[in-house]
């Protein structure tokens, strides 16, 4: 009897191990050495892990398995991958006896496994999926559906150059300053990261009215920019676009500093808009002017550089001047001419109205002259 009751207490401490044993996480993220472990239990022979991110191209990534006991292990590092992306992954292998093995592809979200210090709420949009931290329902339904309508118009603007993804885009918003530094790599409100179809935006800036319609499309729009990530794009072409895809308020805005500046003559030389504005005074006037040069490019031409591109990765400046058929130094100098004519516009126009006070003002004093006579 006492054996029977120590078979049982030792089968009751032995069947919990078994069954952690088998139930270990098949995805786990290692914070100190900052990468995801895959694990499977398959056969002996090799084993390869694939990793795809459905954004972009050639995001597969394949890694070669470790045998763990009875089981597969592949590391990922997920230093350079936005904590908010989407992954997906699958096993492939080859025992030492039968057949060939594989796995069906299997999503892994994450926003994310990295950080223990936020709650992220999620809401679906139609097109897009939105994350908030330390934000209500209501605001979050309120990006996804801006975020929707920025996928739509985005896709709109680029027609078929738009990039081909197979996933749904992710805006992540977060509220103070502080979390958005520790998780994006740059500055600014908004960072958009195209290859992995995440966009991390800082909501604290701006009222949430102003930001769904300026930051929201902006970002958006980088995503589905298939060019903005080349570094042999100039920061105008892929600033300009984004610009361009945010509300009719932000346009305006952008044409009334540009009237300024041309009267001030305060305009940044257009050969110095390839680079990103080098201070903040000049932050606000350079993105009015990339949306300005877009704008003055016109939607054809905007189309056939980001085609001509794509086709077999051909540099900016080669498809500019088959497109344009300008040099870029050249495109400057017209560019600026542009402008000049424009600000040449705006005087005329001041000039006949000028002439039109005056002869009204004369009529009405012939008037008073012909009455004082009588
Ligand atoms: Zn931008």
């Amino acid at each position: 009897m006492r054996r029977l009751i120590l078979l049982c207490v030792l089968l009751a401490l032995a069947l919990p191990v078994q069954a952690e044993g088998l139930t270990f996480p098949e995805v786990a993220y290692a914070p100190e050495r900052d990468e995801l472990v895959f694990r499977l239990a398959g056969p002996d022979g090799a084993a390869t892990l694939i990793i795809e991110t459905p954004w972009g191209r050639q995001t597969q990534t394949e890694i070669g398995a470790q045998r763990d006991g009875a089981t597969w292990m592949a590391r990922f590092d997920v230093s350079e991958v936005p904590v908010m992306a989407e992954l997906r992954y699958a096993w492939s292998g080859i025992p030492r006896q039968g057949a060939p093995w594989s796995t069906a592809w299997v999503s892994y979200d994450r926003p994310d496994p990295a950080s223990d210090f936020r709650e992220w709420q999620h809401v679906a949009g139609e097109l897009c999926d939105v994350y908030g931290a330390q934000l209500s329902a209501a605001t979050l339904t309120q990006i996804a559906a801006a975020g929707d309508a920025a996928v739509l118009n985005a896709q709109k603007i680029l027609g078929d150059t738009a990039r081909y993804v197979e996933a749904r885009p992710r805006i992540v918003v977060v509220v103070t300053e502080w979390d958005y530094a520790m998780l994006a790599t740059e500055g600014g409100y908004g960072v958009a990261k195209p290859s992995w179809g995440v966009t991390l935006q800082w909501l604290g800036h701006a009222e949430v009215d102003e930001f769904v319609t300026r930051t929201v499309p902006h970002e958006i729009m980088h995503l589905y920019d298939p060019t903005a990530e080349r570094h042999d794009v100039p920061a105008w072409f892929t600033e300009g676009l984004a610009v361009l895809a945010e509300g009719k308020q932000a346009r305006t805005e952008s044409r009334q500093l540009l009237r300024q500046a041309a009267q001030d003559g305060t305009l940044i030389s257009a050969c110095w808009m390839s680079e990103y504005p080098r201070t903040d005074a000049e932050t606000a006037l350079w993105y009015a002017q990339a949306f300005d040069m877009v704008e003055a490019l016109g939607l054809e031409q905007m189309r056939a550089l980001q085609a001509g591109m794509a086709d077999d990765g051909t540099q900016f400046l080669e498809v500019w001047r088959r497109v344009t058929g300008e040099s870029a130094e050249s495109w400057s100098t017209i560019y600026a001419q542009s402008f000049l004519g424009s600000s040449w516009r705006i005087w005329v126009r001041n000039i006949l109205i000028g002439i039109f006070v005056v002869c009204v003002a004369l009529l009405i004093y012939r008037e008073w002259l012909i009455r004082r006579e009588r």
